[in-house]
């Protein structure tokens, strides 16, 4: 297998986390960030006591100038970026519209959508550059369907599933594969966020059926970085065999 250098956004839990695990226990070199320093520290240290080389970059991916600052400063070493996953994201709230919290909506939309487009925009040209690369963009289900309540999480991750395609039509010249992954119900600290800490209620989301493990996402982002060249895989849904879509679950 051919060594590559994988940048994740949110790797400092859930599906990110999972995925630097289960890649650099495939011998990849990492470059890990997420705002929490702490957790980024104790996840250097435990890549690093299995062997692998990583770096970790510290920055809030809604903060245009942080992202550019925190990419401009990796050393040559780790600048050519092979595999982008955009996978920070969140969920905040959970209202009908015209009860919406207005700083709720433009936190999912500074970060889904903007902070995805900010870390794009700094690494896709060194890709174009090298004419070769993998942007991996983890969307959602809810960027396939609209769910009552999910009114703006769900306009994000329709945008991330639309700059997917148009992403891959811009950089098709250069080589650059783009794949969308949208998953369905996901354990991970994503309820937490979205009910501010309510740790009850978050709870109970991940009761009424079995859903899918961190692991689970990291597995198939594995599989589509390991493709050959020429296959792309555009494309992916995943849900627990248990959930249909966001409307049908037993
Ligand atoms: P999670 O456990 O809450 O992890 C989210 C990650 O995103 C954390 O590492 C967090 O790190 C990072 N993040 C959030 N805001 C950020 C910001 N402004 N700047 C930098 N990093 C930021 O949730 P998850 O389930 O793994 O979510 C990962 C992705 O999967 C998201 O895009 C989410 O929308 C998508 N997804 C999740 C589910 C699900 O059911 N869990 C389903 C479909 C899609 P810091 O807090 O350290 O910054």
């Amino acid at each position: 297998m051919i060594m590559k250098t994988i940048l994740i956004t949110g790797a400092t839990a859930g599906i990110g986390e999972a995925c630097a695990l289960q890649f650099g226990a495939q011998g990849h070199r990492l470059i890990v960030t997420g705002r929490r320093q702490d957790r980024l520290n104790q996840l250097v240290v435990r890549l690093k006591n299995e062997g692998i080389q990583v770096a970790s970059l510290c920055f809030d991916v809604t903060k245009k100038s942080e992202v550019d600052a925190a990419i401009a400063s990796l050393t040559k070493t780790w600048q050519d970026v092979d595999v982008l996953i955009n996978n920070a994201g969140l969920a905040v709230g959970l209202e009908l519209l015209q009860d919406g919290v207005v700083d709720d909506w433009e936190r999912m939309i500074d970060t889904n959508i903007k902070g995805l487009l900010y870390v794009t925009r700094a690494i896709a040209p060194n890709m174009v550059e090298r004419k070769d690369g993998h942007i991996i963009n983890v969307s959602s289900i809810a960027g396939k369907d609209v769910y009552k309540y999910g009114n703006v999480y769900c306009a994000t991750k329709h945008a991330v599933d639309a700059l997917s395609k148009a992403m891959r039509i811009d950089m098709l010249e250069d080589g650059i594969k783009v794949s969308n992954i949208a998953p369905g119900m996901v354990e991970t600290e994503f309820s937490l966020v979205r009910f501010k800490g309510d740790a009850d209620r978050a709870e109970v989301v991940y009761q009424q059926f079995v859903p899918l493990k961190a692991e689970d996402i990291a597995d198939a982002i594995v599989y589509v970085t390991n493709t050959p060249k020429h296959v792309c895989v555009n494309d992916m849904v995943i849900t627990p065999t248990a959930q249909a879509n966001p409307f049908y679950t037993v």
